[in-house]
């Protein structure tokens, strides 16, 4: 079409799908077809018109020239990536037929592998649920990034709830724990920053010094895993000085008296002694904690992923209801809002297909461990089948050496629904493509803000892609499926998912809906705990013989307990990728470089590495090649593995994940992948 007779360009509103709290609203630009130009919702409050350097390259990634267009079936070894092209219909009809066979002997033995590769309640766990419901398939366990850390406020708080975040920019200090927020909740910043501008403090709580630490006015670099730790002792110095809040502690909080008793067992000398931090640097934190109002406390879920993730969570969530910091708006926590959201599970998921089954769960941590166990009374069935969407586990589950042997076994058959050529996709038999955000319709909670976004297709699926929820559509209708809810549209699903508990006219009109959330929610109490308090003391957790209070507990391996392996490392996200999402884009790749491990100039000197040098980290799990960062983001004693690149666009065709163990936290069966002894050399 010449420019004259050019269609007039259309908007379309949507949502972002990626792994983030922040859950933007999308402005996409539609000109014949084609989608030229990609922003910021500037009428979503929460958006504020601006995206994040990774998804304003969106339409990149949308057309990238290696987007997956045509279903491929493996012609090679398992691993080795050599696919041809084959037709929709035969594709389908030999997948269907093989799990079929599969079921035939126990459905168990067919496993859904998936996460947050979209956010997207359709894309996600729509129709895929309602497919392996009906199966009878193993139920997968989603742990593999927060379920410590929801365990933890679920036992204190009662449930992902917290802070409003747009009154962050109200509060005199703000405490960002576990979080480099400019890379990873960038609409939090910018609330930060104004908070900042208006005279408040800002203090960073993390083992590497980010870009975000270098923007607060202090940073307390503790080692990984002691969070509980420095909690403990700002409470001990609360106490000691009387900073506490005796009225709401004694209306809104239960268990007072033991925890009281356990922090005077947290000197700041003893908790210096663990988390590595100067005695008088925690004394200084507990202070402007316990003396500046309103103080917030931003947490992520960084810090969780260590044996003690769960614990640390409590005891940090238990910092507000000591100093009364809840009463205000501009005070409290944050983790996740995603509690809030009145999802219709049962409706758009249909646990009722169980039709009285209860499969046995895997844990998606364990994958490695699991597809390499034979069948037996205790686990069951072995692995025969995985179908993997949204994920990339070959690059992103720990213990990556042990992954990559279970997903090469020549009798598993495993199909991939991918936009990309993925780690994971070199091991399917079959690789379905599938639409991208811009393609599909989806419904999005948060769990950053507590606004519902509705996602509209911008343009027509590209090439043969298929929606997610299509393709487990026409699998259920070759497998002989007939229940009417088979049938339903991914608009149907849309609407499902909230029922009428969403004016979803008003989604339809402007793309996002506000929750009716209150502005303080805690001020008076009314935590959604079992004894309606902040539960310092967690009666649940004492049933389960469990420690009823918060306390520190020991990583897995703790620094200094390996004289072969005397450095801890951490795996924090590149800040141009989100886990495995956008390695493959050349604009992104261009500006992280290669894969690094920043190391300290101590660190380095005593190994004789330099900057640039090709270093070799290992522990007994296995060994990563790339080039060392000699710096100060790294603190003595600690390494950051920076992630998540792709294994086969790193040096040895390994990646961090090589390293990280399998074991799991004390809470929520999460994992830990922070909680990891190495050392290195140079070469
Ligand atoms: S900031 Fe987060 S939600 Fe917003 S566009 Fe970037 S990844 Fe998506």
């Amino acid at each position: 079409m010449t420019s004259s007779t050019a269609a007039i360009p259309i908007q379309v509103k949507g949502a972002c799908p990626h792994d983030c709290p922040d859950t933007c609203s999308l402005v996409t630009t539609v000109q014949d077809g084609v989608a030229v130009k990609l922003q910021g919702n500037p009428d979503h409050q929460p958006t504020g018109g601006v995206l994040c350097n990774k998804v304003s390259r969106y339409l990149e990634r949308t057309y990238h020239p290696e987007r997956i267009l045509q279903p491929l079936k493996r012609v090679g070894p398992k691993g080795a990536g050599q696919f041809a092209p084959v037709g929709w219909d035969e594709a389908l009809n030999d997948i269907a037929g093989r799990l079929q066979a599969i079921a035939a002997a126990d459905p168990q033995a067919i496993l859904p592998y998936s996460y947050c590769g979209t956010m997207g309640l359709v894309q996600g766990e729509g129709m895929a649920s309602r497919f392996f419901h009906r199966l009878g398939a193993s139920f997968l366990d989603r742990t593999i990034c927060a379920t410590a850390g929801a365990e933890g406020l679920i036992h204190t708080i009662g449930g992902k709830l917290g802070m409003r975040v747009e009154f962050f920019a109200e509060s005199r200090l703000i405490l960002i724990w576990g979080s480099n927020a400019i890379g990873s909740s960038l609409h939090f910043w910018r609330l930060a920053q104004e908070a900042k501008r208006r005279g408040a403090k800002l203090v960073c709580i993390d083992p590497r010094r980010t870009e975000t630490a270098d923007k607060c006015h202090e940073h307390v670099a503790l080692l990984p895993g002691t969070d509980a730790a420095l909690a403990l002792a700002m409470m001990h110095e609360l106490v000691v000085n009387d900073w506490l809040d005796h009225d709401y502690i004694a209306q809104h909080t239960l268990g007072w008296e033991g925890l009281r008793e356990r922090a005077l067992r947290w000197s700041p000398e003893r908790a210096s002694a663990v988390c590595g931090v100067p005695a008088a640097q925690i004394r200084s934190l507990a202070r402007v904690w316990g003396t500046t109002a309103p103080a917030a406390i931003r947490l992520n879920y960084g810090m969780q992923r260590v044996h003690g993730g769960g614990n640390a969570v409590r005891a940090v969530a238990c910092l507000p209801a000591l100093t009364g910091a809840w009463r205000h708006r501009a005070g409290g926590v944050l983790l996740s809002t995603s509690s809030e959201y009145p999802i219709d599970a049962a409706a758009l998921r249909r646990p009722d297909l169980l039709a009285g089954r209860t499969p046995r769960t895997i844990n998606m941590v364990t994958i490695g461990d699991d597809l390499l166990r034979p069948s037996s009374p205790s686990f069951g069935p072995a692995i025969g089948a995985l179908i993997v969407y949204n994920s990339n586990p070959v690059a992103v589950a720990p213990e990556s050496g042990k992954v990559v042997a279970g997903f090469a076994r020549e009798d598993l058959f495993t199909v991939v629904l991918e936009h990309f050529q993925t780690d994971t996709a070199d091991y399917a038999d079959y690789v379905l493509p599938a639409t991208t955000q811009l393609e599909h319709w989806d419904v999005h909670s948060s769990y950053g803000h507590t606004d519902v976004l509705l996602n509209r297709p911008a343009i027509s699926p590209l090439g043969q892609a298929r929606t997610n929820s299509d393709i487990f559509r026409e699998l259920a209708r070759r497998m002989g499926f007939s229940d009417p809810c088979f049938a339903d549209d991914d608009q149907t699903l849309c609407r499902a998912a909230f029922g009428d508990r969403v004016d979803f006219e008003l989604l339809l009109a402007q793309g996002f809906a506000p929750l009716p959330v209150a502005e303080a929610p805690f001020a008076e109490g009314g935590f959604p705990t079992p004894s309606g308090k902040c539960e310092f003391f967690s009666e649940r957790l004492a049933r389960q013989g469990l420690d009823g209070l918060p306390d520190h507990v020991p990583n897995h391996e703790p620094f200094g307990a390996s004289p072969r392996h005397p450095l801890a490392m951490i795996s924090p996200p590149a800040r141009n990728f989100l886990n495995s999402s956008f390695v493959n884009l050349q604009s992104l790749r261009d500006i992280e470089g290669e894969p690094l491990l920043e190391i300290h100039p101590q660190d380095a000197q005593a190994r004789g590495i330099a900057s640039g040098a090709v270093v070799r980290v290992f522990n007994d799990r296995g060994e990563y090649r790339c080039k060392a960062k000699v710096c100060e983001r790294a603190r003595p004693g600690v390494v950051n593995g920076l992630g998540i690149w792709w294994r086969k666009l790193g040096l040895a065709g390994t990646n961090v994940n090589q390293l990280t163990s399998q074991k799991l936290t004390d809470l929520g069966r999460g994992p830990v992948f922070y909680d990891c002894l190495v050392d290195v050399r140079r070469g």
